[in-house]
């Protein structure tokens, strides 16, 4: 079936989100055409605002508005431990959790050979960086329980451990295979509480 043009390009926008095929692409296309002009002015907007608004911190590397970060700028955190993850949406499960009060940092992704993604494509020379510069104490590797998200939690161990520093990796709670995003308040707690020195 053939889309006047305007159609044809947004079903091929929605097309490019993650989980929606043709049938729902077109399926929300529709609903865009039958929604007032002011509701999708301002969705148009805050798609734009979104993108448009946000950086990166140049501290902990996680989405901000502001640059350091709210977690990074909270002179109520304490700033002896970081958390390393692999996604800002991995900051916001261990926040949901309210168990942990440090500072983060997040690598965007695990090394993986398979997809050509080494440590160099990883915010892991910042992080280095930063347990030089700063006074850490501990820090603890919550990076997904997958072989990727391994790999990459004995990669920064090997790399720091010679420092004398704790490191730590939160427990096998967690399903494996699964990411840190999706595992509920409780789970997320108990892998944190469990951790374990490397
Ligand atoms: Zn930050």
């Amino acid at each position: 079936m053939h889309y006047p043009e305007p159609i044809a390009k947004l079903i091929e926008g929605f097309m490019k989100l993650p989980g929606i095929g043709p049938k729902t692409a077109s399926r929300l296309a529709f609903f865009v055409l039958s929604m007032k002009e002011d509701d999708v002015l301002d969705l148009a907007k805050a798609l734009v605002n979104a993108k448009r608004g946000l950086t990166y911190c140049s501290a902990c590397h996680n989405i901000t508005d502001i640059d350091p970060c709210r977690i990074c700028q909270d002179k109520g955190r304490d700033r002896s431990v970081i958390c390393v993850v692999q996604d800002p949406k991995d900051v916001i499960a261990m926040e949901r959790t309210k168990e942990y009060a440090g500072l983060y940092h997040v690598l965007h992704g695990a090394i993986s050979p398979m997809d050509g993604v080494g440590p160099e494509d990883l915010t892991i020379t910042d992080l280095i960086k930063r347990l030089e510069d700063e006074q850490i104490e501990e820090l603890i590797l919550a990076t997904n329980p997958t072989i990727e998200g391994e790999a990459t939690a004995m990669y920064i161990s090997r790399l720091v451990k010679p420092s004398g520093l704790r490191v730590t990796r939160i427990a096998h709670g967690l399903p494996v295979g699964g990411d840190l995003e999706y595992a509920d308040e409780v789970t997320l707690s108990k892998a944190l509480e469990g951790r374990r020195e490397l």
